[in-house]
């Protein structure tokens, strides 16, 4: 079966979900929505992909830049099974009645509040949760990146508290509209929103988190302190579970990774079909310690990616495409150049 998907909304992740969707057997890409006539509408259009008219965006200004639109959004979803929202965050909202008009599924991002969908998503943690619903939100990146390490760590150890430091990027590599940035944010509102939003997968989880943004694009950090209920006999037990989990990638010390700007360059020189991107929670081997029942760990989450292999998955579940998590996992990691656990 070949479950047709329209992806409404082609900025950071729109543009990579699309990628995304025409590398998988089981899905073809009806077009892609975008607002205004940009660089990336012309790569759509090389690539082949329809781009139809989003939102409030006006035809006469793709008229005038000579890029040929197959129709307007609305007609766009019509053709569709089912559409990732990729548009700017609570605008997915507002687009929700066209779904639900044109009764198609819809998979909606973590810019919009839980309760848009029927279920909150992350593939190693809940995929059999959003298994044929009509409205699923896989979770914002950071988010993603918790619950992933929630989904090794809880089940192997129980969880009893654990506290996490967001360290967040000032802007995405493109929006040179927010900088330059310098300077050190504090989020005030204490805790931050991750900890709940990370609930609304895990509901019992102990969680709590603060955040700041930081002068950087490439990456966010998460500084973790986690007490563990069985406590692990050493730190090489814990990572050895990290290791044997898909979409984990975990640096040595002698590979002289510093920090996100040698991860980043790790995956540029990977290359692949990944697009150069880092879909995986990196995780430093030197940088994970255990002390009897408290867990210390870093990670690094490449927030322009780390959703969608996320978003491929949802399309699995919604759609009862794959007999189970694990086998759409490594699906969509074998197509996007994501190596399988060592
Ligand atoms: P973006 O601003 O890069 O792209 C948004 C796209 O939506 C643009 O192409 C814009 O033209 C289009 N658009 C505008 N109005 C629209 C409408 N009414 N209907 C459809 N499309 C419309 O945004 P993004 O960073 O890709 O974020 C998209 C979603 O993904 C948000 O919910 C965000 O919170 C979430 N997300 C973003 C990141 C990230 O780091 N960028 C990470 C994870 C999740």
């Amino acid at each position: 079966m070949t479950v047709k998907v329209a992806v409404h909304g082609y900025g950071t992740i729109g543009k990579r979900v699309a990628d995304a969707v025409t590398r998988q057997s089981d899905m073809k890409l009806v077009g892609v929505a975008k607002t205004r006539p940009s660089h990336e509408a012309r790569s759509a259009l090389a690539k082949g992909y329809k781009l139809f008219l989003a939102g409030a965006g006006q035809r006469d200004a793709f008229d005038r830049a000579g890029i040929p639109l197959a129709g307007t959004a609305a007609e766009m979803i019509r053709e569709a099974d089912v559409v990732i929202d990729c548009a700017p965050d609570k605008v997915g909202r507002e687009n929700a009645r066209l779904y639900q008009e044109a009764k198609v599924a819809a998979i909606f991002q973590g810019g919009e509040k839980a309760d848009i969908a029927e279920v909150s998503f992350s593939a190693l943690a809940n995929f059999e949760a959003a298994r044929g619903k009509r409205t699923v939100r896989v979770v914002s990146c950071n988010t993603t990146g918790i619950a992933r390490a929630a989904a090794v760590l809880e089940p192997a150890f129980g969880v009893a508290h654990w506290e996490a430091t967001i360290v967040r990027r000032g802007a995405d590599p493109a929006e040179s509209h927010k900088g330059p940035i310098n300077g050190i944010l504090p989020t005030f509102k204490l805790p931050s929103h991750h900890g709940p939003d990370v609930k609304s997968i895990f509901p019992s989880l102990p969680i709590t988190t603060i955040a700041m943004v930081v002068p950087t694009t490439l990456m966010h950090v998460h500084v973790n302190h986690v007490k563990l209920t069985r406590a692990p006999a050493s730190a090489s037990e814990v990572l050895e579970r990290f290791r044997k989990t898909p979409r984990f990638h975990l640096f040595r010390e002698w590979e002289g990774v510093e920090g996100t700007p040698q991860v980043m360059e790790f995956a540029r020189d990977r290359g692949g079909p990944g697009r150069s991107d880092m879909m995986e929670n990196a995780l430093w081997e030197n940088g994970l310690r255990l002390d009897g029942p408290d867990l210390y760990f870093f990670q690094a989450i490449h927030q322009e990616s780390i959703v969608v292999p996320e978003n491929i998955d949802a399309i699995r579940a919604t759609m009862n495409l794959a007999p189970d998590a694990a086998t759409s996992i490594a699906q969509t990691d074998r197509s996007l150049g994501i190596p399988a656990p060592e």
